[in-house]
């Protein structure tokens, strides 16, 4: 069976479409993170030669750190897309999928960055005080 997965951004100017398996929620807690999005980040992942991705002029990059970009749309300002520098994998924020997305909790990292105004919440997902490796 062929899965496909469609998203778009707050106000549709970036749209995209996955292939495949996604791999279940990464939640992110660190700074940077907890910056771009008022909360954590929440992301799946696919190999990024399974993304198709439209209205991609209306998507910036910006770069936090040395080793990966942030995808957003310029327009409404919706974060999208975490890829490492090099990386065949891609991060796509799960709050930008359209229903169902069909994936659960899979890890928490950076849990020791997390901020003071909420609980990580008890879903089952291992934690992990900083990256999952
Ligand atoms: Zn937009
Ligand atoms: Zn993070």
């Amino acid at each position: 069976m062929q899965q496909i997965h469609t998203g778009h951004c707050l106000c549709g100017a970036v749209s995209f479409e996955t292939e495949g398996p996604l791999r279940p929620i990464t939640a992110c807690h660190c700074s940077q993170c907890r910056r771009q999005t008022g909360l954590y980040y929440a992301a799946t992942s696919t190999s990024a030669d399974r993304l198709t991705i439209r209205g991609e002029e209306k998507l910036s990059w910006y770069r936090a750190s040395d080793a990966a970009g942030r995808g957003f749309c310029s327009t409404c300002g919706s974060a999208l897309f975490w890829r490492a520098d090099g990386a065949e994998s891609i991060s796509i924020l799960a709050g930008a999928f359209d229903q169902p997305l069909g994936v659960g909790m899979g890890v928490h990292i950076y849990c020791a960055d997390k901020g003071d105004y909420y609980e990580i919440p008890e879903d089952g997902a291992r934690r992990y005080p900083g990256d999952d490796s």
